[in-house]
């Protein structure tokens, strides 16, 4: 018996997206929203630490990363990352608290490239991950 393949010829792009976030609830929303993106392959990682790790075995397609976590934090992170040739130019947006307009303005001079306020909505997740990947709205 043969499946379909949505990643045929003409299907959805195959894109991977890395989820930073110390808080599990949260990341597991923001990994379950992101699971309604076709042809987006979504890998969780626990803070900055975890991330480098990921990033050094796997090419990411976008970053959505917490600011602040333990041990290396997303600022660092966004550092890092602009530092590093392969990430130069791979969108990241960064997830912050109502209040923390310092942490998201030292973020987007950092290079991030967008942000999303808590407390996150899954449909404003999905619409961002789509724009800043210029993925056309699933018709369904
Ligand atoms: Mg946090």
């Amino acid at each position: 018996m043969t499946q379909a393949n949505d990643n045929g010829p003409g299907g959805p792009p195959k894109l991977t997206a890395l989820v930073v976030e110390d808080s599990p609830p949260m990341r597991k929303m923001i990994v379950f929203a992101l699971s309604r993106v076709r042809g987006l392959t979504v890998v969780e990682a626990d803070d900055g630490v975890d991330a480098l790790r990921r990033i050094a075995s796997t090419k990411f397609d976008i970053i959505i990363t917490d600011i602040n976590m333990p041990i290396l934090d997303g600022l660092k992170l966004i550092k890092r990352l602009r530092a590093d040739e392969a990430y130069r130019d791979v969108p990241i947006i960064i997830i912050t608290t109502e209040g923390a307009e310092e942490d998201r303005q030292r973020a987007l001079a950092l290079g991030a490239t967008s942000y999303i306020t808590k407390p996150i909505q899954a449909p404003q997740v999905i619409e961002l991950v789509r724009e800043v990947l210029g993925l056309a709205e699933d018709r369904r």
